[in-house]
């Protein structure tokens, strides 16, 4: 847990959130600000501050991730329509917060470039 990191408050209950999925490894709470009808971020609950601090160790957790994104699509009803999974890393890419996570979009057709 990192002292200033505001998804580490999130995960220890001092920011509230919207849940929609919870576990002793994984959380998953709504966008505060969706750019898609449906904008869920799955977070892990250890901090690693972005995908360049992913280690050999955390291969469960990154799979277990997928497994979570999974459960939550087929729970949403969205199974059948699609979504898109987005984890930023870096500058380039616009990373605000600094504890991985990786956005589920979905509820509408997006569009068919990846960036936009
Ligand atoms: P990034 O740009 O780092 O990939 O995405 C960070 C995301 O976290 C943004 O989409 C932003 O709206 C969301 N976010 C930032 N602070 C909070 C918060 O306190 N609560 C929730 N639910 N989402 C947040
Ligand atoms: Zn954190």
């Amino acid at each position: 847990m990192e002292e200033n990191c505001v998804f580490c408050k999130i995960i220890k209950g001092e920011i509230p959130s919207d849940k929609v999925y919870e576990d002793e490894e994984i959380i998953a709470f709504k966008d505060i600000n969706p750019v898609t009808p449906i904008h869920i971020l799955v977070v892990p609950k250890k901090h690693i501050a972005t995908l360049l601090d992913v280690k050999k160790e955390d291969s469960y957790l990154i799979s277990k991730i997928y497994q979570v994104i999974n459960k939550i699509a087929k729970d949403l009803g969205i199974e059948e329509n699609g979504f898109r999974v987005i984890a930023n890393c870096g500058k380039d890419s616009g990373q605000e917060v600094m504890h991985i996570h990786f956005h589920l979009l979905a509820g509408k057709k997006l569009g068919t470039k990846i960036v936009g």
